[in-house]
């Protein structure tokens, strides 16, 4: 048997056909196909806007930026998340403060949210960055209300979760990224993730003045003429020389913003990885409700990702006894679990801003017996048994010594 990593890409023939198509094409970046791909994936989350971008990380940077971040600003996530979600308040000098988990859903606390919030003069706190972590969707219903209490904008982290969404309080789906609760929300298209594009990402939106900001941060700041036109008569009129300016070059640079365009071919991919995106989900959800009737009540169990409807299942935890043991014999089996997330507030680089081992319990706590097992749409029936009952066999033979 091949060696069985925790999260794998899925590359089709026809995949790789619609990349060649771009490559023959006349534009590999700048062109038609970001457009296409950003109305797709919109119509997929149910968002109204989406701008696609060279990464993650890069989604969000520019998100913050556009939400209005200033140096000195405090922004609320969680720890157990990889560590991009928390730098993109550092990129811009504001101040990351971390509240702990709930130990049920691994998720934001939005009680100790509300105890930080609520502890400090209002406006303290700028914004808030809930991941859906693992793919489990938040509760966003209840921290939009917490939010427009005390003046804070919502960034979901939506990087685990294409596809997934919470039920509101009239019974009603919401997917994550819809945007009618948070103002942004951030996917990342790493090949780990629910789609493909090598590195890639998307913001999603229902404001268009954000939408605006995020598309002239995405490319430098600049503004074509047409959008000048359009948004301000007053500026085509006049322009920097006073004098009418011709439409056919014209640009302003009205903003600092990067290059951070996702290109075309890429783009390619992506698009027709979408139209395999709830296929995958339909997989990822049943092997979900395979391990979770395999684990169920099994002593060294401590806690699982279960099966929870809306669950978008980019990975799948279990909370064991003995879990670097596990860690290891699974290794000498070929099985690449892995470990998701040493606690961000734990790092070297945010223990320079005072954060310590006890800070976070339940974080913590979390950390010491977590593994996140093989959970991908391509794991064969005969994979996913091998994997449980390696489990199963290292605890009998723990048991039996
Ligand atoms: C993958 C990931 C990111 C960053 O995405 P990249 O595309 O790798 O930059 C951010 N947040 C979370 C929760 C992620 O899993």
């Amino acid at each position: 048997m091949n060696k069985i990593p925790y999260g794998r890409q899925n590359i089709t023939d026809e995949d790789i056909q619609a990349v060649v198509e771009v490559l023959k094409s006349d534009m590999l970046t700048q062109g038609p196909t970001i457009k296409k791909f950003e109305d797709h994936f919109a119509d997929y989350i149910g968002a109204k806007y989406a701008v696609a971008v060279s990464n993650g990380t890069a989604a969000l940077h520019i998100s913050v930026l556009a939400l209005g971040i200033k140096p000195g600003d405090k922004v609320i996530t969680t720890p157990i998340t990889f560590v991009a979600s928390a730098n993109c308040v550092k990129y811009c000098g504001g101040d990351v403060v971390f509240a702990d988990i709930d130990p049920e859903t691994y998720l934001l606390d939005i009680n100790k949210v509300r105890e930080l919030v609520e502890s400090s003069p209002k406006g303290t706190y700028k914004g808030i960055i809930p991941v859906d972590f693992a793919g489990r969707a938040n509760d966003l219903e209840e921290f939009r209300k917490l939010a427009d209490e005390y003046d804070m904008w919502i960034l979901e982290d939506s990087c685990h979760s294409p596809g997934g969404f919470f039920v509101d309080s009239d019974g009603k789906n919401q997917n994550c990224g819809n945007g009618n609760f948070a103002d942004l929300a951030v996917f990342s298209f790493h090949p780990v993730k629910h789609i493909a594009c090598g590195e890639g990402g998307m913001i999603t939106t229902n404001d268009e003045e954000l939408y605006k900001e995020l598309n002239r941060l995405r490319s430098h700041g600049i503004t074509k003429f047409d959008d000048v036109y359009l948004n301000s008569i007053e500026f085509a009129n006049g322009g920097n020389s006073g004098e009418t300016q011709y439409p056919g070059w014209y640009m302003e640079m009205q903003n600092l913003g990067y290059n951070y365009r996702l290109t075309d071919f890429q783009a390619a991919l992506g698009l027709s990885q979408l139209n395999r995106a709830d296929e995958g989900l339909v997989k990822r959800r049943a092997i979900a409700q395979t391990y979770l009737a395999a684990f169920q009540n099994q002593p060294f169990i401590k806690g699982q990702s279960g099966v929870i409807e809306g669950h978008a299942y980019h990975l799948y935890v279990i909370e064991v006894e003995n879990r670097l043991e596990l860690y290891e014999y699974l290794r000498t089996k070929d099985i690449l679990a892995q470990i998701h997330y040493i606690p961000a507030h734990l790092m070297p680089y945010y223990k320079q801003f005072g954060w310590k081992e006890g800070d976070m319990p339940h974080a913590e706590n979390y950390y010491k017996n977590c593994i996140s097992l093989p959970m991908y749409p391509t794991l064969l029936k005969e994979e996913l048994d091998f994997v449980i009952n390696t489990i199963k066999e290292f605890y009998s033979k723990d048991l039996n010594v």
